[in-house]
């Protein structure tokens, strides 16, 4: 992951070494390059461009006499700004209500329904939580099946509704099923399309209106880079949701999404997906993610 971008950053620090201070000159140089290797790992062009800005102005002013090298100052400048780039703190989900409930969106093949198992697994075992699924795909009986298998394999139960073509009355009559059976957590999967349209638009705001969650999460493919972003910023306007959580990390992916989602709709991405097996999951923590991007 992002091995590319790590390598092409530590090579624009170099042109740092053996300087004996930070100029107006030397730091140019570095940021031309560090500019270079973030549009190349696909960030957002204003992100990059506000983001060496930001570098520059940070670097010059603290060029005063310190026993820090150039370089040194500017891996710990970048490091910040990554760290802040990606939301500074770690963000926590909020689960307020019993039972308290999660809706998930995003296009088919992010990795919604794997997430949503995922995500049960996790808190059920680190929150002692007490969850239920719930299939609210009504397009794609094979997509109520795979949250089943899922469901057994983390041994979490599944509400569907097979014969059902409401969405929204298959969600609220699971929150109903929990009241009563005493689960304190829901989590809707949602039915998801190739591409954004209108139908599915009015869906998924239809069932977020309807069932009120304590979180909306928006679950993209990190590789998808721009058009993540971009579709991000879709279900932003119309869902107003909560977090993101960024899947298949593990992949070949360059870093785009990560570094320009949360600038481009201001909210945060909570957690990320790793792997195709359950276990595969971790809370977004953005300072440990500019450790790695910076080796
Ligand atoms: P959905 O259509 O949004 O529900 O997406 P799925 O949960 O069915 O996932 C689509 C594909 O991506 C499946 O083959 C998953 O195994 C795979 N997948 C999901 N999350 C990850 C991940 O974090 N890493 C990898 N490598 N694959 C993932």
């Amino acid at each position: 992951m992002f091995d590319n971008l790590s390598e092409r950053l530590e090579r624009s620090f170099k042109i740092l070494k053996g300087e004996g201070k930070i100029t107006e000159i030397n730091v140019a140089e570095t940021l031309k390059d560090v500019r270079r290797a973030l549009l190349d790992a696909d960030v957002n062009y204003k992100v990059a461009k506000n983001f060496t800005d930001t570098v520059k102005e940070k670097a010059l002013g603290q060029n005063v006499l310190t026993a820090v090298k150039p370089s040194q100052l500017m891996v710990k400048i970048v490091h910040d700004e990554l760290t802040k780039l990606m939301g500074g703190d770690t963000a926590e989900i909020e689960l307020k209500n019993r039972p308290a409930v999660i809706l998930m969106s995003g296009l088919q093949g992010s990795g919604k329904t794997t997430f949503s198992g995922k995500l049960a697994r996790m808190l059920k075992m680190k929150k002692n939580r007490k969850p239920l699924l719930v299939a609210c795909d009504v397009y794609r009986p094979a997509a109520i099946e795979q949250l089943k298998v899922l469901g057994q394999q983390v041994e979490v139960p599944v509400y569907s509704e097979p014969e059902s073509k409401n969405p929204v009355q298959i969600a609220l009559n699971a929150i109903q099923e929990a009241k009563a059976k005493g689960y304190d957590l829901v989590i809707v999967d949602t039915a998801g399309r190739l591409a954004i349209d209108e139908q599915m638009m009015n869906e998924i705001e239809a069932i977020k209106n309807a069932i009120n969650p304590d979180e909306t999460l928006f679950v993209v493919d990190a590789m998808t880079g721009q058009d993540a972003v971009n579709t991000a910023r879709e279900f932003n306007e119309r869902l107003d949701f909560n977090g993101v959580v960024l899947t298949k990390l593990d992949g070949d992916t360059r870093g785009g999404a990560a570094l320009s989602i949360r600038t481009v709709v201001n909210k945060p991405i909570k957690f990320v997906g790793t792997g195709e097996k359950l276990d595969a999951v971790d809370q977004f923590h953005p300072a440990r993610m500019a450790d790695r991007i910076l080796g």
